[in-house]
């Protein structure tokens, strides 16, 4: 493989961008970026009644968004253009008219009821519902007939009888299909819309892309593109069928395994380069036992030999995990960009946010960090450090305050922070040494009071940052409050 290698997205705009195909984008783009080779994104959207542009915005955003370019298509431009199928109609109608012309697509005027009652028939037979080529060979003064009738038209591809058609697939091998259990499809609707096994000939042919990488529930249309491609003289791409992406359960995964939009995971705080980590380990496995992959890693890593054939499961604690590995490697600055409106919406901030009070959300963040596996749980571990009416959570936090030293520690801790000259997590983490070696009862004697005493809680962030994210007035506030303790 080379420079040579062309290689596509071509999403139908029926929906936002889904796993599975930010997948077959992922690993489109890894094999392109891989090889020195071209990406072109081009939208598929003959199906005019469930396509629409806000679909394809959500799309084209997400791609972007999960550092997926390309170099050639929609938004883009290049030599192929135009990019969204419906403005190729013209294409199509030409391609189809050689069809006809030499006797490999015919008019058929079937209607639905009757194509309906045939299907019927078919599986009452036991037999796969198929067209049965009824119209395959009207005569003229029959086409003369159902014209004047005024019935609508499709064009269906006469497909070549007993032929084994061979799928060359470089996941799957050679997958092979008798062209008698096909049945003559339609290439061109009534509408004069092409369906999709002719347009994604004709565009993959016109296009010149070499490898077409999509997801499994294509490959049954394959071997109808492959008879389409012999039958315009065109040369068919090579292919490569991403195995279906499963829930744990091993059933089509769905809402029920977790989100299947990727700007879900978007609006929950996932970052990018997580999502197309672990989107690279569903159906590609690296060599070595390492899982964590930046993008350049997995585009020097990449290939299809390792792609499986059998099912990928989708484990959404594996997806957390990753997730919460990445964002613990990140800078804190970025994190809390992230969890500004979070915050926001669950009402922990108000108003505009000053440079100062942006290095105040950071320590907040900083002091989380590592507890998070996506952004938006942030508002569950930061409730202490808003509420001051602290309540004790359970008997046992309760019982921390009740023990011999308690007053000792927090008259001499209160003196501490009084005299404290400034209170980051760095002076603090010296103030609590210094405390615990002048009071000579070891770590947790004196940490655990104070945790309690100033948030009701024996467990959740440092102390270190508990201290100076409340600050010296509030930390006095909660003393005076849960232990007493006043001048
Ligand atoms: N428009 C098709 C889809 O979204 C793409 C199929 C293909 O990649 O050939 O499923």
């Amino acid at each position: 493989m080379d420079n040579s290698i062309v290689v596509r997205f071509a999403p139908s705009p029926t929906g936002p961008l889904h796993i599975g195909g930010a997948r077959s984008a992922l690993f489109n783009w890894l094999l392109a970026r891989k090889h020195g080779g071209r990406m072109i994104v081009r939208i598929e959207d003959t199906d005019l009644d469930r396509s629409s542009i806000e679909s394809e915005e959500n799309i084209l955003d997400s791609l972007l968004w999960l550092g997926l370019d390309w170099d050639e298509g929609i938004a883009k431009g290049g030599e192929h253009g135009p990019y969204r199928q419906t403005e190729r109609l013209n294409t199509y109608t030409q391609a189809a008219g050689r069809l006809l012309d030499s006797g490999q697509a015919y008019y058929c005027y079937c209607t639905e009821e009757e194509l309906a009652a045939e299907r019927e028939a078919c599986m009452a037979k036991g037999d796969l519902p198929r067209y049965l080529g009824k119209c395959r060979s009207l005569s003229e003064d029959e086409r003369n007939r159902l014209e004047a009738e005024g019935r609508k038209k499709v064009i269906r591809f006469r497909v070549p009888d007993n032929e084994n058609v061979i799928v060359q697939d470089l996941v799957r091998g050679n997958v092979i299909f008798e062209s008698n259990g096909i049945g003559d499809y339609v290439i061109v609707k009534s509408d004069g819309i092409p369906t999709y096994n002719f347009a994604v000939v004709l565009d993959d042919a016109l296009m010149k892309v070499t490898h077409v990488i999509r997801g499994e529930e294509h490959l049954s249309n394959t071997p109808r593109q492959l008879l389409l491609y012999n039958a315009l003289g065109l040369r068919a791409p090579y292919f490569a069928h991403v195995s279906l992406i499963l829930g744990k359960d091993r059933s089509k995964m769905s809402k029920r395994h977790g989100s299947t939009s990727i700007e879900e995971y978007r609006s929950k705080g996932y970052l990018p380069e997580a999502l197309v980590n672990f989107l690279a380990l569903l159906g590609w496995s690296p060599v070595g036992e390492e899982e964590i992959f930046t993008l350049q890693e997995l585009v020097e890593q990449f290939s299809l030999d390792r792609v499986a054939k059998n099912p990928a499961v989708f484990d959404i604690d594996k997806l957390n995990w990753l997730n919460g590995s990445y964002i613990r490697n990140s800078d804190v600055g970025r994190i809390t960009d992230m969890a500004i409106p979070f915050l926001r919406e669950a009402g922990y901030i108000t108003g505009e946010i000053t440079p100062d009070s942006y290095e105040w959300l950071k320590m907040i963040v900083a002091s989380v960090q590592e507890k998070l596996e996506y952004v938006a749980q942030i508002t569950d571990h930061v409730k202490v450090y808003f509420d001051d009416h602290v309540k004790m959570e359970n008997e046992a936090a309760g019982a921390v305050l009740k023990e011999l030293e308690v007053s000792e520690v927090m008259r001499a801790f209160r003196r501490k922070i009084t005299e404290a000259e400034e209170l980051t997590p760095e002076s603090t983490k010296g103030l609590l040494k210094a405390l615990t070696k002048e009071l000579k009862l070891g770590g947790k004697k004196v940490y655990m009071p104070l945790r309690v005493a100033l948030t009701g809680q024996t467990h959740g962030p440092e102390l270190f940052y508990i201290i100076p994210v409340l600050g010296r007035d509030r930390v006095l506030v909660r003393l005076a409050q849960t232990v007493g303790l006043k001048d």
